[in-house]
This record gives C-alpha cells, sequence and structure tokens, in this order.
C-alpha cells in the first residue's frame, strides 16, 4: 500500500462534506473528515449517540458521502460487526466497516458491545474520537475525562483519573492500535491506511478537541491538539502484534502547563497537580521510550 507521505498525495473527494451541523473548530468533524481520505468511498460506518451522529446530518440533508448507520448509545461495535457479517456472506471482502464512537459510546455506555466485538476479533475497525467529555448531553464528566477537569457535574473538578482505554483496549490483543491526533493529519491518514490493509480487529483513537467542553476558542483546536503531543500527554505511536512504535517523537517536549492553562476546565488545578501531573507525563514518556 502507498502510503500518503506529504499533503499533495492526500486524495482531494470530500467523504465527509462542508455544511456539516458541527460546531466552528469541532475537532470530532476534523478527525472524520481526516479519516475518510484513507478509508475511501468502499466504506460502511455506524455511529452511536453521540455529537458525531448529528454532526453528519440530523434533517434532510448529510455530509456523508458513504452509508451511515446510526445506532443506539450501546452497540456501534455490534452494528458493526453484523454489518461485516452481512457483507461476508455476500462475499464482499472489499468493504472497511467502521465503528466510530465518542469516549462515551467507547469507554462507557459502549464498552460493553466494544470489549465484546475486540475478544471476537471481528473484522472491523472501531474509532474512539475523543473530546474527554460527553458533549452530546452537555459536557458532563466520563471515565476518561482528566483527573481534576471541571464538568457541569464535576465543578470543582474531576476526582478520580482518566480510564486507561489504550491500555484495556491492548489487553484486547487487537490486529492493529494506534493513537492519532486532528492536529497530525498525515500522521491520522497513514494510519487509517495502514489499519485497512489488516484484517481482524482494529482500533483507533483520537484526540479531537471539543472548544465547549475545554473551555478554549474554537480557533485553539488544532492548537491544543498539537500542545498535547508536544507535552507528551498524548503520545502518537502504532502497536502491530503487540509490537508498539512511537510515530512522532517531539524535539522538545513542553511543560504541560503550556497545555494545562490555555484551557478554562483546568482553572482548578494548583501547583501542586500541575507538578504531579509533569513528573507522571515524564514517567510515562521515559517508559514508551524504553
Ligand atoms: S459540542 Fe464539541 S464535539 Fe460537539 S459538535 Fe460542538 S465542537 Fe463538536
Amino acid at each position: 500500500m502507498e502510503l500518503v507521505n506529504n499533503p499533495a498525495e492526500v486524495p482531494e473527494a470530500e467523504l465527509f462534506t462542508g455544511g456539516h451541523d458541527g460546531c466552528r473548530g469541532c475537532g470530532a468533524a476534523l478527525a472524520v473528515r481526516q479519516a475518510m481520505k484513507a478509508l475511501g468511498p468502499r466504506t460502511i460506518i455506524s455511529i452511536p449517540a453521540s455529537c458525531m451522529a448529528t454532526i453528519g446530518g440530523s434533517g434532510l440533508s448529510t455530509a456523508w458521502q458513504v452509508p451511515f448507520y446510526h445506532s443506539l448509545f450501546e452497540c456501534a461495535p455490534a452494528v458493526a460487526s453484523g454489518i461485516r457479517a452481512a457483507l461476508d456472506v455476500q462475499g464482499i471482502e472489499d468493504v472497511n466497516v467502521v465503528s466510530w464512537a465518542g469516549d462515551a459510546g467507547t469507554a462507557d455506555i459502549g464498552f460493553q458491545s466494544l470489549t465484546g466485538a475486540a475478544e471476537r476479533q471481528e473484522n472491523i475497525i472501531h474509532v474512539c474520537y475523543d473530546n474527554e467529555t460527553y458533549m452530546n448531553t452537555g459536557g458532563q464528566a466520563g471515565s476518561v475525562t482528566p483527573y481534576l477537569a471541571t464538568t457541569p457535574d464535576t465543578p470543582a473538578g474531576k476526582p478520580t483519573p482518566r480510564k486507561d482505554m489504550l491500555a484495556i483496549m491492548a489487553a484486547h490483543h487487537p490486529a492493529y492500535l494506534a493513537t492519532a491526533s486532528v492536529a497530525y493529519p498525515l500522521d491520522l491518514i497513514q494510519k487509517f491506511q495502514r489499519a485497512t490493509g489488516i484484517q481482524g480487529f482494529r482500533y483507533i483513537h483520537i484526540l479531537a478537541p471539543c472548544f465547549k467542553g475545554w473551555g478554549i476558542r474554537e480557533d485553539q483546536t488544532v492548537q491544543l491538539a498539537r500542545l498535547a503531543v508536544e507535552c507528551g500527554l498524548w503520545q502518537l505511536y502504532e502497536e502491530v502484534d503487540g509490537r508498539r512504535r512511537l510515530t512522532v517523537i517531539p524535539e522538545h517536549r513542553v511543560p504541560v502547563r503550556d497545555y494545562l492553562r490555555l484551557q478554562g476546565r483546568f482553572r482548578n488545578m494548583d501547583e501542586g497537580a500541575v507538578a504531579a501531573l509533569q513528573a507522571a507525563v515524564d514517567r510515562s514518556w521515559q517508559g514508551v521510550q524504553s
């Protein structure tokens, strides 16, 4: 497979078009636009309740240029598994079947169907677009909301740490696992290209900031997604057969403070909490590099 190596090689066709219903600066819409460049027209999407379920069109029009199935909150991977089975019965092998869920549809409400599909090694791609909060229902905290982030139901800051979904999904021994970021579109597109060339269960987790939930400006989505990588908090890597490879290595890691201070949701973090997070990131980064 020829991987795209520069912007000029990215397909021009838009399979998730402009005119969608997302907010300006929506990281989720950016993520799906980039991913569709690799997935291509032979793709069927299953999406549970989420911002993404409505962004693509909730009236008589749609931004999707591929078949799109709006599933219940709990079951996008199960629906994708069924779609794959129906294609298999017909001998249709050249279609990417994708369950595309937010962090709630992945880590919380949709987790039972996700873990089932992963354990069965269903021949699908599950994508988590992660804005670290339940934006479709008002921005409530979920299990991947970061420690001390303020939300409408954790006004003093979330009292528990973020669930490590990458570790949980790695424990399912997927055929392919990767992290991605909307600030690194070539890296993201290449990972979807690699995923489409592999059979079996594949999992891609994309950091996709939401300006409303994060307390940033609409035009800071990509800046914050990039800072998350540059400070080492969001590591970009892929795993094939359990072997991890970093795909982006920041030349000089910036302090996590630079990432936190731009976001209103971390206004309650004191100096001690920032220092503790910095130390945790440093330990984690050393572990990835070793
Ligand atoms: S609330 Fe956030 S995730 Fe939802 S459409 Fe708006 S920017 Fe996107």
